[in-house]
C-alpha cells in the first residue's frame, strides 16, 4: 500500500492546485480524480469550454452584425459550422487538461484514476472503471469533490432536450428556442452563446432581477444590454411545470400575478445553480460531516470534523468560483506546512463572462445599506472614453462605492467590454485597503478601458470626474 503525506480527491481547480502547493511544500502526494482527465468542472464542462464558446460566438457576431461598421465586406455571407465550433471548444479543453497532466508529472503528484472512497480517516480505496480497488494510505486529506448542477424537484433532466451546461457545450444544433431557467452567471453565458448563433432565447428568472447576488445597478444594465441583443426576459416567474415530447419542452410558470404562463422551446436549460457532490465519498467513514445543504462542514482552518481531514471549493460553503476553489487548495496546504495563510473572503472578485463583461468585488449597495455603513458612490460610463468609441463597445459602467468618512473603497462594479480583467485593479487597491482618492491619482494609460475606473474614483473622491 502506497502511504502519503497528503491524498486530494478531486482534480478540479481547487483540488489540483492543492496538489502542487502541498508538493512544492515537500509533502508526498497523491490525487484522485474518477474520470480520465483532470482538470473537474473548470477545466472540462466549465470556465473552460464556456469561455471557448463565448469567444467564437462572439467573433461570428462581429462577422455578421459589425464587421461592415468598420468596412470590412464579406461577400459570400457567414454562416456557422457548429461541428467545428464544439470541436475547437473540445481542443482547448484538451490542451488545457494536458497541461494539468504535466503538472501533476512535473511536481511529482502520483495520480490515480477512480472513485475515491474513504474506508476510514486515513485510508481511501480508488475504485476504477474495471472495478479493480487500489487502497492507499494518507496521513492528510483534502475533499476537493466539487459540485454537480442541481435542478428542480419536479423536473427531470434528460439531458436530450432538457439540458444542463454540461449537454450545452456540446449541442449538435443551434436550438430555435431555448427557453433557460435561471438568470444566474451560467444561464446567461450560454444563453448568449446561443442567442448569437441565431437561437431565440427566453430566460425565466424566479427572483425579480438577473444575477441576484450582485449589485442591482449590475443587473439592471446586463438585462437591457442583453434584451437589446434579443434575449427575452421573465423575472419575478415561479416554474411550476416541466413537459417534454420527442422535439419540444412546455415549461409552465406562475407569473408576478400568479398566472399561468407557457414557454414553448425545443431545448430548456435549467441552470437554477450546482449542489455540492459527495457521491460515492462516503465521508461518514472518516467521521467528516456534512451540513443540511449537503456541503462538507469546514471551520476557519477549513479542517472537517475529522482532525486530519480538510475541504476546499464548490464542496463547501461560499461562492462556487475557480479561483475561490484555488486559493482554499493554496491555504490548506500552506496550513498543513504549519504556515499562517489567510483569505479575504471579501476580496474575491465575481465575474460573468457575457458581453458586456460584468465583474464586482467587495461590497454591494445593498449590502452596505443593510449594514448601515454611509458611502459615497462615483460612477462612470464606458461610452465617454476614447478607447470604447474606438472598438464600439459602449455599454456599461464603472461604479465605485467608498467609505463617507474615510475614503476607503468598499466595492467595485463594474459592467462593460473587458471587466473580467479590469476587475483585478480594484481586487489590488482594496487589498492595498486604498482610498478611492488613491486610485484617482494613479496614472491610467491612455487610451485604455482602465480609465473609466480612475475616472468612477474620481467621482466618488469629490465628484470631479474629468471626462463627462
Ligand atoms: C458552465 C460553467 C461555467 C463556469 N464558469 C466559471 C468561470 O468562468 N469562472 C469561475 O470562477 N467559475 C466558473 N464555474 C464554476 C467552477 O467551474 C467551479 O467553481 C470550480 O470548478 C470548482 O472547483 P472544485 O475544485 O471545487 O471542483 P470541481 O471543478 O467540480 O472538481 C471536482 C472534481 O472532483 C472529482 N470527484 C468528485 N468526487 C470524486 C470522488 N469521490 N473520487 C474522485 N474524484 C471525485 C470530479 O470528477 C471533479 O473532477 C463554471 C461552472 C460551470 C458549470
Amino acid at each position: 500500500m502506497s502511504t502519503y503525506d497528503v491524498a486530494v480527491i478531486g482534480s478540479g481547480p481547487g483540488g489540483y492546485v492543492a496538489a502542487i502547493r502541498c508538493a512544492q511544500l515537500g509533502m508526498k502526494t497523491a490525487i484522485i480524480e474518477k474520470y480520465s482527465t483532470l482538470g473537474g468542472t473548470c477545466l472540462n464542462v466549465g470556465c473552460i469550454p464556456s469561455k471557448a464558446l463565448l469567444d467564437s460566438s462572439h467573433h461570428y457576431e462581429h462577422a455578421t452584425k459589425h464587421f461592415a461598421d468598420h468596412g470590412i465586406e464579406i461577400p459570400g455571407g457567414v454562416k456557422i459550422n457548429l461541428e467545428k465550433m464544439i470541436a475547437r471548444k473540445q481542443a482547448v479543453v484538451d490542451q488545457t487538461t494536458g497541461g494539468v497532466d504535466f503538472l501533476m508529472k512535473k511536481n511529482k503528484i502520483d495520480v490515480f484514476e477512480g472513485v475515491g472512497s474513504f474506508k476510514d480517516a486515513t485510508h481511501i480505496n480508488v475504485t476504477k472503471a474495471d472495478g479493480k480497488v487500489d487502497t492507499i494510505e494518507a496521513k492528510n486529506t483534502i475533499i476537493a469533490t466539487g459540485s454537480k448542477p442541481s435542478t428542480l424537484p419536479f423536473i427531470k433532466l434528460d439531458k436530450k432536450r432538457v439540458i444542463t451546461s454540461t449537454e450545452a457545450l456540446k449541442l449538435k444544433e443551434v436550438p430555435k428556442h431555448m427557453v433557460i431557467i435561471g438568470g444566474g452567471v451560467i444561464g446567461l453565458e450560454l444563453g448568449q452563446v446561443y442567442r448569437r448563433l441565431g437561437a431565440e432565447v427566453s430566460v425565466v428568472e424566479f427572483m425579480d432581477r438577473i444575477i441576484p447576488g450582485m449589485d442591482k445597478s449590475l443587473s439592471r444594465e446586463l438585462q437591457k444590454v442583453m434584451k437589446k441583443q434579443g434575449v427575452k426576459f421573465y423575472t419575478s416567474h415561479k416554474v411550476t411545470a416541466l413537459k417534454t415530447t420527442a422535439k419540444t419542452v412546455t415549461i409552465t410558470a406562475d407569473d408576478k400575478k400568479g398566472n399561468p404562463v407557457e414557454f414553448k422551446g425545443d431545448y430548456c436549460l435549467v441552470s437554477v445553480g450546482r449542489r455540492p457532490y459527495t457521491d460515492g465519498l462516503n465521508a461518514e467513514a472518516a467521521g467528516v460531516k456534512l451540513n443540511d445543504r449537503g456541503q462538507v462542514e469546514v471551520n476557519d482552518h477549513l479542517q472537517t470534523s475529522a482532525a486530519n481531514i480538510y475541504a476546499i471549493g464548490d464542496v463547501i460553503k461560499g461562492t462556487m468560483l475557480a479561483h475561490k476553489a484555488e486559493e482554499e487548495g493554496v491555504f490548506v496546504a500552506e496550513t498543513l506546512a504549519g504556515q499562517k495563510p489567510h483569505i479575504d473572503y471579501n476580496l474575491i472578485p465575481g465575474v460573468v463572462y457575457t458581453w458586456p463583461e460584468v465583474a464586482a468585488v467587495g461590497k454591494t449597495e445593498e449590502e452596505l445599506k443593510e449594514a448601515g455603513i454611509k458611502y459615497k458612490s462615483g460612477q462612470f460610463p464606458f461610452r465617454a472614453l476614447g478607447r470604447a468609441r474606438a472598438s464600439a463597445d459602449l455599454d456599461g459602467f464603472v461604479k465605485i462605492l467608498a467609505d463617507e468618512t474615510t475614503d476607503e473603497v468598499l466595492g467595485v462594479h463594474m459592467i462593460g467590454a473587458r471587466c473580467a480583467d479590469l476587475i483585478a485593479e480594484a481586487v489590488t487597491a482594496m487589498e492595498f485597503r486604498a482610498s478611492a482618492e488613491d486610485i484617482s491619482r494613479m496614472s491610467h494609460a491612455h487610451p485604455t478601458f482602465t480609465e473609466a475606473i480612475k475616472e468612477a474614483a474620481l467621482a466618488a473622491t469629490e465628484n470631479r470626474a474629468l471626462h463627462v
